[in-house]
Formats: C-alpha cells, structure tokens, sequence
C-alpha cells in the first residue's frame, strides 16, 4: 500500500488532472520546480507519488533473517494540485485542455501550444 489512509480528505476524490507516467513539475512547497514522473495516483486522497520528488527517509527494521534494516530512501505522496502538467511538445508547465477528436475520443490538450498530449 503505497498511501497511508487519512480522515480527513481536503481535495475530492476523483478529482486527480494528472495519470500515471505523466511527466508534471512541482508548483509550491520544498520541491517547488521539481520535475518527475507520476508513479501513482491516488484519487480518493488527491494524491500522487512522483518519481524522485519529496523523497522521505524511512526507517525500516530488518523483518526475516539476513535482511538489513536501516534507513530506505522513498518518494512520499503529495496533493496532486502542488503539480501541473509538463507538456512535451513545450516542455512547460500547462494547465490541460479537452479536445474531442473526429472519431468520438477526447483527448488531453496544452493550453499553452495546443498540442494534445
Ligand atoms: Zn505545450
């Protein structure tokens, strides 16, 4: 389980703008123009993991014989709205448009070049 369950939820659920493997950049806080990829989501929490943004140590006891415990490196989860989208066509940070496409699909726009994503 990668999310701890918390009371108290202040975002939505299900109101996540960014998917897993998105590439996004950290908007405030700490890591504030940070770049990764979205290794998961967690839409009940309005959270995400990005790779190698808000990296936490955690202390971990050895459980089985010959495991090491010690000191483990790990992202921690973030509110997806600390994140915007990093547009690949742009390489900026953008809010995200919706496009329908001529066959029925909709696709995710940049609001900055028009590019779907
Ligand atoms: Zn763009």
């Amino acid at each position: 389980m990668l999310f701890k369950k918390v009371k108290n939820i202040a975002a939505k659920p299900g109101k996540v703008h960014v998917k897993t493997g998105d590439t996004v950049v950290v908007l405030s806080g700490k890591e504030r123009g940070k770049q990764g990829k979205v290794v998961a989501v967690s839409p009940k929490e309005g959270k995400v993991i990005i790779e190698g943004v808000n990296v936490v140590s955690k202390h971990v006891k050895p459980r089985k014989a010959g495991q090491e415990g010690g000191i483990i490196k790990t992202e921690g989860a973030m509110y997806a709205s600390k994140v915007q989208l990093v547009c690949s066509h742009c390489g900026k940070g953008t809010r995200i448009g919706h496009k329908f496409m001529e066959d029925g699909s909709k696709k995710r726009t940049c609001k900055k070049c028009g590019e779907v994503l």
